[in-house]
């Protein structure tokens, strides 16, 4: 069966993969994006985004629409498999999925991060009972009542100010002494009288009968038990890499290392966004970066 090829193939249909793969195909270049879920990556769970993408809808799943609508129109293939390796041979790249393989010239790694986990038991057993990823999805369940989140970055806060819309009380736990946040979200949150912050504060564990009922926490001086119905945390993103050879250099945190041109030094394979080490973190930087790649890439294969 012959092999299909692409002169570039982008890892990831999130923002950033999708504004690469957008960019490629408006300057004639065959690409395909590779998805494993479903398109839009993380703001997907976003119902606002702040700031709005310049020119682009401020629903986090309409603006990934808009962007997938496009590219179909400018030609790009859109497959929906896992990649399970990349390997460099014959001077470009085998990608191989779940379902099969593919060549290409050139190839973008744009495959995000997922949402870290706290790890602490209970917080597995009651997924999807309490225990949640989405404040825009599952807050309306909990109208009127206590929910916990955890982290003290812009996404803990701006996702108990989403909360906060729906639930009685929203308790901020945060392991610090202060936000590592934007400071409008700061100042949304001290203005908000149903958000109650707590400063050195960590979660030991969630508890509960068929649903999340309480959280033990760990206040600094001893261990106590606080009532909730829900809890989401935000702590922190890890990259979705396990993909990527080996042999190229990931950070401490475990993101791929780049030149400033955003190729690795597996030349021509690239990474853009939250896959990236260095990636500024706003929507605004992942698609400057996929931009700026696809013009590097434009001009390598000319
Ligand atoms: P983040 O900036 O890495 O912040 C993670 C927070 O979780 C920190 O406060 C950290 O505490 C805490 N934390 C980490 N591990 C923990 C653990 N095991 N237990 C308890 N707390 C823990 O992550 P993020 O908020 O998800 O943001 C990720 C990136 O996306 C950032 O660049 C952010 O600016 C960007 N972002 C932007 C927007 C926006 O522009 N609207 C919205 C969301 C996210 P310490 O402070 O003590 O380390």
């Amino acid at each position: 069966m012959a092999t299909t090829a692409f002169d570039v193939i982008v890892i990831g249909e999130g923002i950033a993969g999708l504004t690469a793969a957008g960019k490629l195909a408006a300057q004639g270049i065959s690409t395909a994006t590779f998805e494993e879920q479903l398109f839009g990556g993380l703001v997907l769970n976003v119902n606002e985004l702040d700031p709005a993408p310049a020119g682009g809808e401020a629903g986090g799943a309409a603006f990934a629409s808009e962007l997938t609508q496009a590219n179909a129109d400018a030609g790009v293939t859109s497959i929906q498999e896992p990649v399970t390796a990349i390997a460099a041979a014959d001077g470009g790249f085998t990608v191989t999925t779940a379902g099969g393989s593919y060549r290409a010239r050139q190839v973008v790694v744009a495959s995000g991060a997922k949402l870290k986990t706290l790890g602490v038991p209970g917080e597995a057993d009651f997924e999807g009972r309490g225990v949640s990823k989405c404040a825009d999805c599952d807050g309306p369940m909990f109208q009127n009542e206590t929910v916990a989140v955890v982290g003290g970055g812009d996404s803990a806060l701006q996702e108990a100010l989403v909360l906060a819309q729906y639930c009685g009380k929203v308790l901020l736990l945060h392991r610090g002494t202060a936000f590592r946040a934007q400071k409008h979200f700061i100042d949304h949150v001290a203005a908000n009288p149903k958000i109650e912050v707590r400063f050195g504060v960590t979660v030991e564990a969630v508890l509960g009968g068929n649903m999340v009922e309480k959280l033990r926490i760990h206040n600094g001086k001893g261990s106590e038990e606080i009532p909730c119905a829900g809890l989401f945390a935000y702590i922190g993103l890890d990259p979705n890499a396990s993909f990527v050879p080996d042999t190229v250099k990931r950070d401490a945190t475990g993101r791929l290392v780049t030149s400033d041109a955003l190729e690795t030094a597996l030349p021509g394979l690239w990474a853009v966004g939250a896959v990236r080490s260095g990636c500024g973190g706003s929507l605004a930087d992942a698609m400057a970066e996929a931009k700026r790649a696809a013009d590097g890439i434009a001009a390598r294969l000319k």
